[in-house]
């Protein structure tokens, strides 16, 4: 729960006039399925990695079942399948299908990589035959960066991966959206998402060939791997004032958790994946879990924020879909 007293954001946003932060609608169930990934980056949010195979971090096939009623029942337009490495987990598929069954639109967070490990062989045109829209995390377009933040080898295996879905038409074809999410490789704020796109497409598309429609840019958020590394190298407090000084009361109208409902694998609901690591539920107003799922009461529900959240309004602002100004 968050501390009676007034947090870092709470206070950015009484400094500016403004109120408590609350849902204005529901569009988008964000389901995290689990922890289990093929990676190990170093700026995780989650912690995840191939470690992470246990039922109370991934999950179950009975909550999965919820979460495919809800889908089916046409609640929401958008279902946004994130982990971990998503796809690994064995309820994947199932839900993706129920999900265009019902004619919702399907996101894919990938890493790329996962798209060469054994048994996914066939996962690039799965996600193509039911136009999944693929977004794609590619921390930068040069290998030492990349491999820096997510592991040796994972840049080139990233470019295997994104080759794969172009020769299946993602980047090119509009119906296969394939958007890259960039982050920053330290404690600063990502640059101005244009033009880093136009050096992203400069260096991918004219240099390698690799074609993509958007990128989003995210901030690194101080929570979990990422947070647990800014205090080892003694950057946690100057990251918290980069991100407080560059409050922008502008990003407040579109930030993701106005209009999006995060699913934890035990079926828990948080207001974004951030509060979800952070254990932090919804409001004890609303209903707390899949089962009790309640559109229209969580789209006005009030939403529970902390410091973390300056991430979230800090310079152009970010979500799971870039900036947000
Ligand atoms: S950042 Fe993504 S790819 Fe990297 S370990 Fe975390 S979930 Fe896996
Ligand atoms: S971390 Fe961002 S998306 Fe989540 S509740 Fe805070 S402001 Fe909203």
């Amino acid at each position: 729960m968050p501390s009676c007293s007034v947090n870092r954001f709470e206070q950015a946003l009484r400094k500016h006039g403004r109120g408590e932060l609350a849902a204005e609608r529901l569009d988008t169930l964000q389901v995290n399925v689990g922890r289990l990934c093929n990676q190990v980056c170093r700026h995780c949010h989650v912690d995840a990695g191939p470690h992470q195979t246990g039922a109370d971090v991934n999950m179950g096939p009975e909550v999965a079942a919820i979460v495919e009623r809800v889908v089916r029942s046409g609640a929401v337009r958008v279902l946004d399948l994130t982990g971990g490495a998503p796809e690994l987990n064995p309820s994947f598929r199932r839900l993706v299908e129920a999900a265009r069954d019902a004619g919702v639109h399907v996101m894919d967070r990938c890493n790329l990589s996962v798209l060469l490990q054994p048994g996914q062989e066939d996962l690039a045109a799965f996600l193509a035959d039911r136009r999944v829209e693929v977004v794609a995390s590619l921390p930068f377009y040069r290998r030492d960066r990349t491999d820096r933040q997510r592991g040796a080898g994972v840049f080139d295996q990233s470019l295997l991966g994104l080759r794969r879905l172009n020769e299946l038409g993602y980047g090119s074809r509009d119906d296969l959206r394939l958007n890259l999410v960039y982050n920053p490789t330290g404690a600063f704020l990502p640059g101005d998402q244009h033009a880093l796109e136009r050096e992203f497409r400069r260096e991918l598309t004219d240099g390698l060939g690799i074609a993509f429609h958007q990128l989003f840019c995210i901030t690194n958020m101080p929570i979990a791997r990422f947070a647990e590394w800014l205090h080892r190298s003694g950057n946690y407090e100057s990251y918290m004032a980069v991100l407080a000084n560059a409050f922008n009361p502008a990003a407040l109208e579109g930030l993701m958790c106005r209009n999006l409902i995060s699913v934890a694998p035990d079926g828990t609901l948080h207001d974004c994946d951030f509060n979800q690591m952070l254990g932090l539920p919804v409001s004890a107003h609303v209903p707390r879990h899949i089962r009790e799922f309640d559109s229209a009461v969580l789209a006005r529900r009030p939403v529970v924020t902390d410091s973390h959240c300056l991430g979230c309004t800090a310079g152009a602002g970010s979500s799971c879909g870039g900036a947000v100004t």
